[in-house]
């Protein structure tokens, strides 16, 4: 499995579209990795988590074929995660898909209802997916699972799973609730996506800082979630929590995780 991050921003982009704070200054200044657009990732070329208002800019940045993707898992309708809008381009005239395949797209009752809303096509197929249901995406097993953030809907978490290889998708989220934490001790994760979004300023409900996320890292080891081989690697950056892509690097390696950054590729 080939898992690209397509982006590694918190809701307002690193550099912010409109901050002049010290942080999105110096992001600008050095460039390179510290230049975060919002957040998503692509596994293999067809599925993927969220669909922010940056995927467009993606398709371009990183020569995409998203014709090829047949299943979009959002978490939440945050204007970061789910820029619903566009998926009306996945029709003709705006869009020729050689497959003539369908692009499903999986949320929860408010994902459900925005593309409802947004999108006319028959080529867009929304679909519910309740939590601690697993479900079958040819190959794939998706299992959704609640966060701990926005109490206006029901966020959700992924663990995705295909050919003996366990990806949690773990943003955006505070500390995970007990139920989540139930339903992982099933798991034996290869790769955890951690939310670390507060970075130095640690948060414990709606986000994770560097304190939390290395509280979860250090549970999914103990309940053997995870092993001394799984790949822990943070994301959803907010210029609020101030540490530059060098920083979170050094102050990261001590606790065994990796700082994603826009482009990063991990082969499973
Ligand atoms: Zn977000
Ligand atoms: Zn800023
Ligand atoms: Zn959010």
């Amino acid at each position: 499995m080939r898992v690209i991050f397509l982006g590694t921003s918190a809701s307002e982009g690193w550099p912010a579209v409109f901050c002049q704070c010290q942080y999105c200054v110096k992001a600008r200044e050095f460039g390179g990795k510290n230049l975060r657009s919002r957040a998503s990732v692509l596994f293999d070329d067809d599925l993927k988590v969220d669909f922010p208002p940056d995927t467009y800019m993606h398709v371009l940045k990183y020569g995409l074929d998203l014709g090829a993707l047949r299943f979009l898992l959002v978490t939440h309708t945050h204007r970061d995660h789910f820029y619903a809008d566009d998926l009306e381009t996945r029709k003709s005239p705006f869009a020729y898909v050689k497959s003539g395949g369908l692009l499903k797209v999986y949320g929860n009752r408010a994902v459900y209802e925005k593309t409802v809303k947004a999108v006319s096509s028959e080529a867009v197929v929304p679909e519910i997916i309740d939590p601690f249901k697993s479900l079958k995406l040819d190959d794939y097993e998706v299992e959704a699972l609640p966060a701990n953030h926005s109490p206006a809907e029901v966020c959700l978490l992924y663990v995705i799973s295909i050919g003996g290889i366990s990806v949690f998708y773990g943003h955006d989220s505070g500390w995970y609730p007990d139920e989540t934490w139930k339903a992982l001790k099933r798991r034996k994760l290869s790769l955890a996506i951690m939310d670390c979004t507060c970075i130095i300023k640690d948060c414990v409900n709606y986000h994770m800082g560097i304190e939390t996320m290395v509280k979860a890292k250090n549970r999914m080891i103990n309940e053997s979630i995870a092993n001394g081989n799984t790949i822990f690697i943070a994301t959803h950056f907010s210029h609020n929590g101030q540490l530059l892509h060098h920083e979170l690097e050094e102050k990261l390696k001590l606790y065994g995780i990796t700082p994603a950054y826009d482009g990063m590729c991990i082969k499973l």
